[in-house]
């Protein structure tokens, strides 16, 4: 269960936060929108946690606003 909202499904486990919270998708995306490289796990439907990404539930890595992509063809064989 969600340790946020206590409501949705605790599917989220966060290793970096403090306790390790487990959160719904909701919660989680909402809690990480500014810490977007904690370290979080996902409940596998096999019983175990797996180590997982939070943008796997929408949390975009911030980029400064404004800047842009560089230009395609720039830097090859990243
Ligand atoms: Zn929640
Ligand atoms: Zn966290």
């Amino acid at each position: 269960m969600c340790s946020s909202c206590n409501s949705g499904g605790g599917v989220w486990k966060c290793m970096s936060c403090i306790g390790y919270p487990i959160f719904c998708p909701t919660c989680c995306l909402a809690e990480h929108r500014r810490t977007p490289f904690h370290r979080v796990e996902q409940w596998n439907l096999g019983g175990y946690w797996e180590p997982s990404w939070l943008r796997q539930v929408g949390v975009q890595y911030s980029r400064p606003p404004g800047q842009r992509m560089p230009p395609a063809g720039g830097c090859r064989g990243g």
